[in-house]
């Protein structure tokens, strides 16, 4: 396709015609967007000839690897038998039925329904109504509240972006919707640190921050908690270890439902099926999407509790509520496919036993860079926080996200796909990764944090 047209004719006509997510267009150089045209285990090759790993395994979804043939063919099967059919009005199909058997089987035990979407942000809408209608239904319409978090990411929809704490995303478009109340959140690096509690202090500070938001807004008028078992998008941000267990006995003294948005953490990243095994929680609710497909097909879902599933099961009542797409049956033969290879590969096991603790160990000694203030990760997902003097690790940059785009540029053009948020980098690669690309990623990691150092110090930066 498309084999005498230029890279940089490409570049044109995607600067003419492509509107970007989440892009400055204005400070978008024509030559610099990367135009991608083939990606194979951990590697993505672009049209200026560049191989560069990818350490974000896409945007946070191809769990098993680039390239997975196995996967191809199952999607082209399924849709030369049955490309589309709905499941609204009393129907339904062999994949739907069969992913929503197999997706109950990984689930929680009080786990059993699946209810589809098409990303991880229409399953968040799915759930806002959700939870609303769940209370009505129980009598209690006045429980509508759903208490989040600042900083989370919970997808760019209405009902996503107002769930998700991101100013930015609030600042546009008159977000968030009524009824959201957003709590502080358990970043230790980047707000506990400086408030003179210890961790463990601060991880329980900000988990009762849940309960006085309770105390506050009336226990009758709060119909969830949703979180991210891990912050993602936020930054790779891991909660200090007393943080959940005191969220979990909280949440077990309140008439209230708890969602995990598994979008991230679920499907392996933490070594774990789901993020809220890895910390014992016990969701009513669970956002899935990304690694659900590793990203081949678009698909989201909800898992449901028996105990909302029976509520909607009653007789006369009805969820005015679904999408054309939800549970596409090339997208479940997908997910069928990709689950059947996680299993098949041991890659839960292998992140949580062998690739996670060999690549966190490597991470880790990065900190002994002048650049990196910390160095965390859980599984196979990580961060590394950015300082201008090594000697102070409460400094922070001036220009807040400066030192971010600069180092994350280097990676670049290392050949290092890493993404910055603030002045932190994140990683989150397949968790098909071998041993040998590990050390290729961190050593060039290494190699993009000289040249930064360099660079900022040139710059005056530190
Ligand atoms: C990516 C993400 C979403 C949104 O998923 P989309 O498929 O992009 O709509 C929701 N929650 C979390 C935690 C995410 O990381």
């Amino acid at each position: 396709m498309r084999a005498n047209v230029s890279s940089h004719d490409l570049k044109v006509s995607d600067h003419k015609h492509h509107l970007h997510p989440f892009t400055d267009h204005g400070a978008l150089e024509i030559d610099e967007r990367r135009v991608i045209t083939r990606a194979d285990g951990v590697w993505l090759w672009d049209t200026d000839g560049n191989r560069m790993l990818d350490g974000m395994a896409g945007l946070w979804c191809v769990n098993v690897g680039h390239g997975r043939q196995e996967i191809v063919e199952a999607v082209r099967a399924q849709m030369s038998e049955l490309s589309y059919y709905n499941t609204f009005f009393k129907t339904t199909h062999p994949p739907v039925i069969e992913l929503s058997s197999v997706l109950a089987d990984l689930a929680p035990d009080n786990i059993n329904m699946v209810m589809y979407a098409g990303s991880g942000s229409e399953a968040n809408d799915t759930i806002l109504r959700l939870v609303r209608t769940y209370w009505a239904l129980q009598g209690q319409p006045a429980k509508k509240v759903v208490i989040s978090r600042k900083n989370a990411y919970h997808g760019s929809t209405l009902a996503g972006a107002s769930l998700g704490g991101m100013g930015p995303m609030h600042s546009q478009g008159g977000l968030p919707i009524p009824d959201i109340h957003h709590i502080d959140q358990p970043y230790w690096f980047g707000e506990g640190m400086m408030t003179g509690m210890s961790e463990d202090e601060f991880g329980l500070w900000a988990a009762r921050e849940l309960d006085r938001a309770i105390e506050t807004i009336g226990e009758e008028n709060v119909a969830a908690f949703i979180a991210e078992p891990i912050q993602g998008a936020g930054g790779v941000i891991v909660p200090p270890s007393t943080y959940w267990p005191e969220v979990k006995r909280i949440l077990e003294r309140r008439d209230i439902l708890f969602i995990s948005d598994e979008v991230i953490c679920g499907f392996g990243r933490t070594g774990e099926w789901f993020g809220s095994g890895y910390y014992d929680l016990k969701p009513d609710l669970m956002t899935i999407a990304k690694g659900l497909t590793s990203g081949y097909l678009p698909m989201g879902g909800v898992l449901v509790s028996d105990e909302i599933a029976e509520v909607l099961h009653r007789k006369g009542v009805e969820f005015f509520h679904g999408y054309t797409y939800s549970g596409h049956p090339a997208c479940c033969a997908a997910a069928l496919t990709n689950l059947a290879i996680i299993k098949r590969e041991g890659l839960i096991a292998r992140v949580r036993d062998h690739i996670g603790p060999y690549f966190q160990k490597r991470w880790k000694a990065l900190e002994d860079h002048p650049l990196v203030g910390e160095a965390r990760m859980i599984g196979l997902f990580g961060a590394l926080e950015l300082v201008p003097d090594e000697n102070k690790l409460m400094k922070r940059f001036d220009n807040v996200g400066n030192a971010g785009i600069i180092t994350r540029d280097h990676s670049l053009r290392n050949g290092l796909v890493m993404r910055a948020v603030r002045d932190s980098l994140i990683i989150s690669p397949p968790l098909s990764i071998t041993e040998e690309e590990v050390d290729h990623l961190v050593a060039t990691a290494r190699k993009t944090l000289d040249d930064a150092w360099e660079d900022i110090r040139r710059q005056r930066l530190a």
